[in-house]
């Protein structure tokens, strides 16, 4: 922020702030418009000079100078290249229409100029996931010379794989396959309700081997398919592992530990992360969702450390299989998420799924009781510790086959030498900080995916991203990755659904009065006959003074995958709950729930869905 000196008049403090920013916002604190505006633009991950007028000590007569020189009476005030767009309505309205994107990139363009110069290749690209290798594809397209390093370190268990990234090898591709896996395990159960003889539903078993085995050929070929586009593409493809020596210029290291150099005009990092190990005795007896998708053998009873995404998802399917499971949550399920959705799924799997929960805990000690033997997993003892608001200490202690840690995941960034070529990260979390065109503080290092700070972490927003990027390097194109609405789904049992801010977000963002959720419980069709009767639930968050626009929708019951990125486009079309009550729902499907919800929360009247 430009320091405001009483010697200066209030004109040339004004414009210093406006060109201290591509986006300068002039705000007050109690303004909700501007608390409207400031959370938009950090959705966008655009950056912005905000401006607290109110904070000022010449707050005032700023205003009234603002005012004279750019004719608005009331704030925000947003500027664009210094000029005024207008108040938080006109940036909503420029961004519902497509314009707000094209136009700050318009602005930027690049927003850096590298020299042509005598580089090996246009373009390094570092990391052959979901990111990396959708820009290394595109920016062959656009007919540049491109390489793509992918190296993956083995896990302390050794489990490696091939190319392709989290997604494909221990990721999404896995996880959904799993999960899969277990929902056709309760098909088997209600088939009998709907008239199938199938012999005693009870004593059907699952293989996990089999499992695995046919999981692991699936993903081989998709390692495979990698390389083969890659060859068709041509992007050159080295299975070695980068990292910077000097400015342009990087080294790489295969298998076979040779070594050698290269040098790029631009270089995309895309490395994503690996999961986070504890600092406790007996660590290195746990596993991660990087060694559970291949394992050798069944899991067994299992305790499972963490409570988001990679916890819940897993413990869901391991349960689901037929396994003993526990999860060991330190606070609260699903950070970060709708809390209400969050202790719903969390409901679910406890009541339903039968999943046991420790709640408060963290894991102090795990020792060896039982060596694993050739298919079969050892014997761990796991201690674990609950501080209640007394003071005391809770311990818990009980005997597992397997302990998988999900507590989180650290980006792979600390072995590339980012500090040989000045790029900024975090040095705690590792996560690089970049602009809105995915530039870091070096201009021609660009860095897409997981590691990129503030970003879902999901594989179509590292896709998306790589792919926008190496459009505006290679292919002259301004537009940029939109991270407003991004939709996603936790593969719990229970599946959960969501698109936009959480009840509680849209409430910080909006304050109450200014927020209103439809919602409805429903029980799914398929679940009547075979007697389940858990009330799934949907809600539609919306915002009163924008037209009942809605800012969150949620689901949780069977395919909400499926039923949330259909509505991914009415909420990135800004729909209101009048163009949700004038669509016309398909019967019968839990999708339809939004097509009828009535009830808002506020009313207290019963949210039971009514009949056809
Ligand atoms: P990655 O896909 O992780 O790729 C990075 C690659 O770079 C890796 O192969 C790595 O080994 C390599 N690398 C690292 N450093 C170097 C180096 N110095 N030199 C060479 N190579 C290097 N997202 C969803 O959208 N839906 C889901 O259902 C989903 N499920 C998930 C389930 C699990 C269990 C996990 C862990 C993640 C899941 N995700 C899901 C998240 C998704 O997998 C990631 O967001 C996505 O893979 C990130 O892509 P990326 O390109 O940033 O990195
Ligand atoms: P998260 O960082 O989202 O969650 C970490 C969890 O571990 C939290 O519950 C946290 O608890 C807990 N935790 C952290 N440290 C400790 C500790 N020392 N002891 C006990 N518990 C601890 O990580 P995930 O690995 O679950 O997910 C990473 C990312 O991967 C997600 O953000 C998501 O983007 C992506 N992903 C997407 C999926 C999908 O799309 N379906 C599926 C899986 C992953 P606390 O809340 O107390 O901090």
């Amino acid at each position: 922020m430009p320091p405001v000196g009483d010697t200066k008049d209030n004109k040339s403090i004004i414009l210093e702030y406006v060109n201290s920013s591509k986006v300068v916002i002039f705000g007050k604190e109690s303004c909700p418009y501007c608390r409207k505006a400031k959370r938009m633009f950090t959705d966008l991950n655009i950056e912005y000079n905000y401006v607290n007028l109110t904070e000022l000590t010449k707050g005032e007569e700023l205003f009234t100078t603002l005012k004279e020189m750019y004719g608005q009476n009331t704030v925000p005030q947003i500027l664009i290249s210094g000029q005024l767009v207008g108040g938080f309505d006109s940036v909503e309205k420029l961004h519902s229409e497509g314009h707000l994107l094209p136009m700050i990139a318009g602005e930027i363009g690049l927003g850096v100029e590298v020299p042509d110069g005598d580089y090996d290749y246009d373009l390094i690209v570092i990391g052959g996931g979901s990111g990396g290798i959708s820009a290394a594809k595109e920016a062959v397209s656009c007919g540049k010379k491109v390489v793509c390093f992918d190296f993956v370190k083995p896990t302390p268990l050794g489990t490696t794989w091939g190319l392709g990234g989290t997604c494909v090898n221990v990721g999404c591709i896995p996880k959904k396959l799993m999960h899969q896996a277990a929902l056709l395990g309760h098909s088997i159960k209600d088939a009998t309700s709907f008239g199938w003889d199938i012999g005693n539903c009870q004593s059907a078993t699952h293989k996990w081997e089999k499992m695995v085995a046919n999981i692991q050929d699936y993903v081989k070929s998709l390692n495979f398919n990698f390389r083969a586009q890659f060859i068709k593409k041509g992007v050159k493809y080295e299975n070695a592992y980068a990292s910077f020596v000097g400015p342009h210029r990087v080294k790489y290291v295969n298998r076979r530990s040779e070594e050698k150099e290269m040098t790029a005009r631009y270089f995309i990092l895309a490395t994503g992360c690996r999961p986070k190990y504890m600092d406790i005795p007996g660590c290195e007896y746990c596993i991660t969702s990087d060694d559970l998708f291949s394992l050798p053998h069944s899991p067994g009873k299992t305790l499972v450390v963490g409570a988001s995404y990679v916890a819940l998802e897993c413990a869901g399917f391991l349960k689901s299989l037929g396994l003993d499971v526990t999860i060991m949550v330190r606070s609260i399920l699903l950070r970060g998420f709708d809390q209400q959705m969050a202790d719903l799924i969390g409901k679910y799997m406890e009541d339903v799924c039968d999943i046991k929960f420790l709640r408060g805990f963290i894991p102090t000690k795990i020792e060896k009781v039982k060596d694993a033997e050739p298919g079969k997993p050892g014997t761990y003892r796991v201690t674990g510790l609950n501080s209640k608001d007394n003071g005391d200490e809770i311990q818990v202690d009980d005997e597992y086959n397997t302990i998988l840690l999900a507590i989180g995941r650290v980006p792979c960034t600390a072995d590339l030498n980012l500090n040989a070529v000045g790029v900024n990260f975090d040095k705690k979390s590792g996560y690089i900080k970049c602009n809105e065109r995915e530039c870091t503080s070096t201009p021609y290092i660009f860095a897409v995916g997981d590691i990129v700070d503030g970003r879902p972490e999901l594989t179509p927003v590292a896709i998306r991203a790589g792919k926008l990027l190496a459009r505006r390097l290679f292919a002259g194109e301004m537009t940029l990755c939109d991270y407003i609405n991004v939709p996603t789904t936790v593969f719990t049992p229970l599946e959960y659904g969501c698109i936009g801010l959480s009840e509680e977000t849209a409430i910080e963002t909006y304050g109450s009065h200014d927020v209103e959720v439809f919602h409805s419980n429903f029980v799914p069709l398929e679940w009547q006959v075979p007697h389940h009767d858990f009330q799934c639930y949907a809600k539609l968050v919306c915002v009163k003074s924008l037209k009942k626009r809605v800012v969150g929708l949620h689901i949780a019951g069977p395919n909400a995958g499926e039923i949330t990125q259909g509505w991914t486009v009415a909420m990135k079309m800004f729909a209101t709950k009048d163009d949700f009550d004038s669509s016309i729902g398909i019967h019968p499907t839990c999708a339809e729930v939004f097509t009828t919800m009535a009830v808002t929360k506020d009313s207290g009247d019963s949210a039971e869905a009514e009949g056809c």
